[in-house]
């Protein structure tokens, strides 16, 4: 059984600077606090909290503590808030996402309606909302465009969450394009975005079995599935070793390993050398 590791894999430039900031406030302040994850993936999490910063759910009295924004964008009054109540901010926003606040709001200052292609449950939605005066219109699929409220728009433009299925975006964007007069669409997709589902439209044909490693809660880990499976009908997605089951593996010639952007590479290694063991296992 072949091992083929994705050539993109693990995190991505956004995760990684977070991570880093993360762990130098840790250990240049006492008390650092985080509202949410600072990038959705458990094992990061976790080791976060052990450096000593704390997750809390609501903002409390912050005279003398640090806040710690996450990687995804946080809305512009979480902030102002947190200043308001003595928090000092460290802004962990990935440079992607902050390139897309700006252009919402640019957008907006010019007289567009603001659409966002994109999951409206997920903290980058949240964030980008949250940078806007007007309503926005979050819209996740062609089934849910609404084509009404459109219609009535005089002008639009389009931002997406850095992390979307590019191919579901160019048909949403058809679909909308329909509706509104004059419409400006950003394709706002992060490089690493790009990059990692490229490979997935190729690497799934070439293998016998596909596993994606990432959280659950990960978008672009989900994305990645998603791809994977339309190609592959033996892709498991899975958060860690724990979760690989050897009967996947039976007669598969080769298998093909990707990770999202919020993935360690200690988890993408142990499901690797996993795999190599079970490959020894199945030659004898
Ligand atoms: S996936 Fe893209 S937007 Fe998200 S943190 Fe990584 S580089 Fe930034």
């Amino acid at each position: 059984m072949i091992i083929n590791v994705a050539r993109y894999g693990g995190f991505c430039f956004g995760v990684r600077r977070a991570i880093t900031l993360a762990m130098k406030t840790a250990g240049s302040y006492t008390t650092v606090c985080m509202l949410g994850d600072i990038v959705h993936n458990e094992d990061v999490i976790n080791q976060v909290e052990q450096a000593g910063i704390r997750r809390i759910k609501r903002l409390g009295k912050g005279t003398g503590k640090i806040l710690l924004l996450s990687a995804h964008g946080t809305p512009t009054a979480v902030i102002e808030a947190a200043l308001r109540r003595g928090y000092r901010i460290v802004d962990a926003t990935c440079p992607m996402v902050r390139g897309i606040h700006n252009i919402a709001r640019k957008m907006e200052q010019q007289g567009y309606a603001i659409i966002i292609i994109g999951d409206r449950h997920h903290d980058e939605v949240h964030g980008i909302v949250g940078q806007l005066q007007n309503k926005t219109i979050v819209i996740d699929s062609t089934n849910a465009v609404p084509h009404r409220r459109l219609q009535q728009l005089k002008k639009a433009a389009v931002v997406v969450q850095s992390t979307q299925n590019a191919e579901n975006v160019l048909k949403i964007i058809d679909v909308i394009k329909e509706d509104v007069r004059e419409l400006k669409f950003f394709n706002t997709i992060c490089r690493p975005t790009r990059i990692r589902q490229a490979e997935m439209r190729t690497m799934p044909l070439e293998n016998d079995v596909m596993v994606i490693i990432g959280s659950r809660t990960s978008a672009n880990t989900q994305r990645l599935c998603e791809i994977s499976h339309s190609l592959n009908s033996r892709t498991h997605c899975v958060e860690s070793r724990r979760d690989l089951k050897r009967a996947w593996f039976k007669g598969a010639r080769s298998v093909g390993v990707a990770s999202g952007a919020s993935t360690p590479d200690a988890t993408i290694q142990d499901v690797v050398d996993y795999l190599r063991r079970l490959s020894q296992y199945y030659k004898k």
